[in-house]
């Protein structure tokens, strides 16, 4: 299994910003959940802020379930 180089901070493509690495177990094989936040702005300038969960290997195309109708996140109670 490769290492990830990814870190807290690094965003994808869809303005979507790794927050937190955790060592809960996903819903995708040998994956774990990432928490993400979305820093997408909306027509009035404010940042979305959405957090939720996603498999580590999902992060580079991960969307916004709350803007940008990307799939519903994983669970995060309890990791932040
Ligand atoms: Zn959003």
């Amino acid at each position: 299994m490769a290492v990830s180089q990814r870190k807290p901070g690094d965003s994808n493509p869809n303005d979507q910003i790794l927050i937190a690495r955790t060592d809960r177990p996903g819903t995708d094989h040998l994956q774990y959940v990432w928490v993400l936040v979305c820093a997408r702005r909306n027509p009035g300038g404010a940042i979305c802020g959405h957090r939720y969960g996603a498999n580590g290997s999902d992060f580079h195309i991960r969307k916004c379930p709350s803007c940008q109708g990307g799939a519903t996140g994983l669970g995060i109670e309890g990791l932040l």
